[in-house]
């Protein structure tokens, strides 16, 4: 047998369309719908989310064409990105599992983010926008936001939760560099943003509030549109092309996964990686584990299974999700990005069918960044902190196959870089 430690796809086996698993799991699949009292949340959609990406959202079409120039953006993004044998971390584990990772690491602003990034700033473009607004949390959607706009030419505004504004001074700084401008939120520019911020000015914020004033300052500009980053059905179907090429890439390893694994924060790089393998095994008869890692300040998929809002101030429709409650509070983590109160429909139903696992760790995050740092050791690549989590996850299903002695394939993605999130390794692991 080779020695066969990576496979990169040529340019020109980049997927052409996004699969769309609505066409795969049935009617059954619930819509979003609007709260009993108040204003419509579903008659204001097509004011907060880009046409094309409405229509995406509600599509039943097994394919999409991923527009022509889109994939040419997605080149100069480093696409397709390689996916790699892990032999050195199996030797170190001396584990029978053969373990297999996805390098979005390789992503121009450190996260698979930059998928859905550049389609949605490529169709506001063509729907004739001029700027782009959003939130930010950990700061990779913001950036990889920025990012899109540049590469489009558009302006691009960026609302990003108080508590993390303050000390990723880098981050912010990379932003800017991009052309970007971004707000600590809540913020003074949105009516919503001061209700909060004057009766408090060091108010940490949250995601759901950051998505409030992301959504008011684009609706208050005609020129403008809102993104967002995850969560939603046609995010996670931009992001399939993750999946698409792992596909490909197991095909030409001559190997398939038994598990496949990656971290969940709103699930849209867990379900860019799985979706397209479980188009396999609702359609194919195929047979996965699909587990998400995720921490114990935000474990969405062990919330209640019900309608929610998406954001704080109730701007958005209800989603039908996994959810800990749009109001609730979570403490602060170095993987932030894990750290929202629902988990994204599509997932949530796959849940809910009983065909996705979880898997959540303490929130000191020792555990994990030990983990991590035995990747790091053993493979040179720096993960996310919240990618950190999805090795973490990968490493303990390893280990329990070193247990029972089962040979199976583990699949998991790496959904961004760490060369940003240096101060969080250092605390957490008390790097002098
Ligand atoms: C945002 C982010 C996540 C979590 O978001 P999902 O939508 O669940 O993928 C995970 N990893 C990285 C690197 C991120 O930037």
């Amino acid at each position: 047998m080779k020695m066969r430690r990576v496979v990169n796809l040529s340019l020109d086996e980049l997927p052409k369309r996004w699969y769309n698993i609505l066409a795969d799991i049935g009617p059954d699949f619930p819509p979003p719908k609007d709260p009993p009292t108040g204003f419509s949340r579903l008659a204001n959609l097509p004011k907060i989310l880009l046409a094309e990406c409405l229509k995406q959202e509600m599509s039943n079409e097994r394919w999409i064409d991923i527009p022509e120039e889109l994939q040419q953006l997605y080149l100069q993004a480093s696409r397709p990105r390689p996916l790699f044998r892990a032999y050195n971390l199996e030797k170190r584990l001396d584990t029978p599992a053969r373990l297999y990772y996805k390098g979005e690491f390789f992503s121009p602003t450190g996260s698979h983010k930059v998928n859905t990034a550049l389609a949605q700033c490529y169709y506001a473009k063509k729907e004739g926008y001029k700027r782009v607004t959003t939130e930010t949390g950990a700061g990779q959607w913001g950036t990889a936001l920025a990012y899109g706009a540049a590469l489009t030419g558009l302006k691009c505004t960026i609302y990003w939760v108080r508590a993390v504004y303050n000390w990723k001074e880098d981050r912010k700084n990379f932003m800017q560099l991009l052309g970007g401008e971004a707000f600590a939120s809540p913020s003074n520019r949105t009516k919503f943003g001061r209700s909060l911020y004057q009766k408090n000015k060091n108010n940490p914020g949250s995601l759901g509030i950051a998505i409030t004033e992301g959504v008011e300052d684009a609706q208050n500009d005609p020129n403008a549109i809102y993104c967002l980053g995850s969560v939603l059905n046609h995010v996670l179907m931009h992001q399939t092309i993750i999946g698409l090429e792992t596909q490909k890439q197991f095909e030409m390893f001559d190997d398939y996964p038994d598990i496949m694994i990656s971290c969940l924060g709103g699930g849209s790089n867990f379900g860019g990686f799985v979706l397209p393998f479980v188009g396999e095994v609702l359609t194919k008869g195929k047979k996965i584990k699909f587990l998400a890692a995720q921490s114990k300040a935000a474990p969405n998929l062990a919330g209640e299974y019900k309608y929610d809002f998406a954001d704080y101030g109730e701007l958005t429709p209800l989603l039908k999700m996994y959810t800990l409650g749009h109001k609730t509070l979570m403490k602060p983590i170095k993987g932030d990005g894990l750290r929202y109160h629902g988990c994204s429909p599509i997932i949530s139903y796959l849940r809910h069918k009983k065909l996705i696992d979880r898997v959540a760790y303490p929130i000191d995050e020792k555990y994990v960044f030990q983990k991590a740092r035995m990747f790091i050791e053993t493979e040179g690549y720096l993960p996310a902190p919240e990618s950190a989590y999805s090795i973490c996850a990968a490493i303990d299903q390893a280990l329990e196959c070193k247990k029972t002695g089962q040979k199976k394939t583990i699949a998991f993605n790496i959904s961004g870089h760490g060369f940003m999130d240096i101060p969080g390794y250092r605390s957490v692991l008390k790097l002098k």
